[in-house]
């Protein structure tokens, strides 16, 4: 008899390994809340060309590929852009979300994966302390899928991980500050041939005073818009953010003419227990997200094959915590060793008040930091250029102070994620968990 993978959720990590798995004899199933025509995000994302080619998926037509540039940057006032340049790099690429997922889900029933539509999860089915399956609401009524391992691929809001018993050890609720709430949506343009702009892509930080992102990214047919903050995000504080964009730039049109989601995205760290026995959890359901950039669909996917691969190693079936945890061990070996910086320094980004963004902006602020900080490069940043710095900031010392002890942190970030244990024996995971958990500032569920 052949065994049984359930997938919750058409996510990425999920689908990736769905792939896989199907490829090699396994009877998956991915199901999935909404209808397959509705499924996916009405705007593009930005990640990296080679991930495909990481997970072995081939890479989808070029007509479906677009570039990013990367652009400038401000705050917490519209003005004074500080430049930034990715090099122009041909291997990050922006891509339709509808497209994407919509690839991906061709490649996995053209390897043999089953999908169930419009069926939303409701929560996980135990036997003891293991998962053996979830129980569904859709049209047709309720249902209970089992099998022999889930994966839970649902998404930061998974109904999954936010109902699986103390026991498993698992977080269950994300805080607000590991969150960023957003509202985005393409706006029409207007054409205003006297308008001399001076980007084409520009992020304001801690725009009006509050902390988080806005951008504004005028395309050739239409404004794409992203209001992002640190805390929850109201209808007028929207209206207010976009006002005040348009009164800079007179392209930004007034009709919404795709989107118009309130969505969020995890920009905490990994969580320290990915695993259980009978279950797998993989992209935003286990926080797997580049903390400043919220950019999680490379590490997801690349989640996804080491999962897979995890999976075919247990020849017995058995998917117990035991035979699952080398698929934690190198997800955080291998990827979230290096978002670990990138962590350390968003806790104290998040945490500034405006007129420290204003001081940093007009003093020091530059492309090369803007590249290290976006990139997951923070340990690349020159001594020079840090002292230098350090000299201009003088004036403002204790916020100097706390940027530094960030920066001096991020060492010792990546130092814990890399002392997780190999195997799992419940001692040595416990104290591992434990130290990174104090790094996060959470404890176990
Ligand atoms: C505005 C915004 C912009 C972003 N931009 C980028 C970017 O440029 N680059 C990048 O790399 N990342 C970006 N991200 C992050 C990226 O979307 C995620 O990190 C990535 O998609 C991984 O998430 P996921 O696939 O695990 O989950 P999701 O994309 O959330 O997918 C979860 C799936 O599970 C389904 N689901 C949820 N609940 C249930 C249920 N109860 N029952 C059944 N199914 C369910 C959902 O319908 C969905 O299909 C962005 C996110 C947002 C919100």
């Amino acid at each position: 008899m052949s065994i049984r993978i359930l997938v919750a959720g058409a996510g990425h990590g999920g689908l990736t390994a769905a792939a896989i798995l199907a490829k090699n004899g396994y009877d998956v199933t991915v199901v999935e809340k909404s209808p397959l025509k509705s499924i996916g995000y009405d705007w593009h994302d930005v990640f990296t060309l080679d991930t495909f080619d990481f997970v072995d998926i081939p890479r989808p037509d070029p007509k479906y590929l677009g570039t990013y540039d990367g652009d400038a940057f401000c705050g917490p006032e519209v003005g004074g852009f500080v430049p930034y340049d990715n090099g122009h790099d041909p291997n990050t690429i922006s891509m339709d979300r509808k497209v994407l997922i919509n690839y991906l889900i061709k490649h996995c029933k053209d390897c043999g994966v089953k999908f169930v539509f419009g069926t939303e999860i409701t929560e996980p089915v135990m036997s003891g302390p293991r998962v053996i399956g979830f129980s569904t609401k859709g049209k047709k009524g309720k249902k209970t899928f089992y099998g022999d391992l889930v994966i839970d691929a649902a998404g930061m809001y998974s109904p999954i991980r936010s109902n699986l018993p103390e026991k498993c050890g698992i977080v269950r609720e994300f805080s607000d500050s590991d969150k960023i709430f957003i509202y985005r949506a393409y706006y029409n343009k207007v054409e205003c041939p006297d308008f001399e702009a001076q980007y084409k892509y520009l992020v304001t930080c801690y725009h009006l005073g509050r902390p988080g992102i806005d951008w504004i990214d005028v395309d050739e047919d239409y404004v794409d818009i992203l209001i992002g903050k640190f805390g929850p995000l109201t209808q007028e504080e929207v209206d207010e953010a976009i006002a005040d964009l348009r009164e800079h730039d007179p392209r930004l049109g007034t009709e919404v003419v795709r989107g118009g989601e309130f969505v969020s995205i995890p920009i905490g760290s990994c969580i320290p227990k990915i695993i259980s026995d009978g279950l797998a959890i993989v992209g935003d359901s286990a926080s797997m997200v580049l903390p400043i950039t919220g950019s999680g669909i490379t590490a997801s996917m690349k989640a996804g094959k080491l999962l897979a691969s995890t999976v075919m190693a247990d020849a017995d079936g058995d998917y117990t915590t035991e035979t699952l945890w080398s698929y934690q061990y190198r997800y955080f070996k291998s990827i979230q060793k290096d978002f670990m910086p990138i962590y350390m320094l968003r806790k104290v980004l998040t945490a500034l008040d405006p007129d420290d963004v204003r001081f940093l902006f007009d003093n020091i602020v530059e492309s090369r930091l803007i590249n290290a900080a976006t990139g997951g490069r923070v340990t690349d940043i020159p001594v020079s250029l840090i002292l230098e710095k350090a000299i201009v900031g003088l004036p403002q010392a204790k916020l100097m102070v706390n940027i530094a002890k960030a920066a001096l942190s991020t060492g010792s970030g990546t130092a814990v994620a890399e002392k997780i244990p190999s195997r799992y024996e419940k001692k040595a995971v416990d104290a591992w968990m434990k130290e990174y958990g104090e790094l996060l500032g959470i404890g176990n569920a």
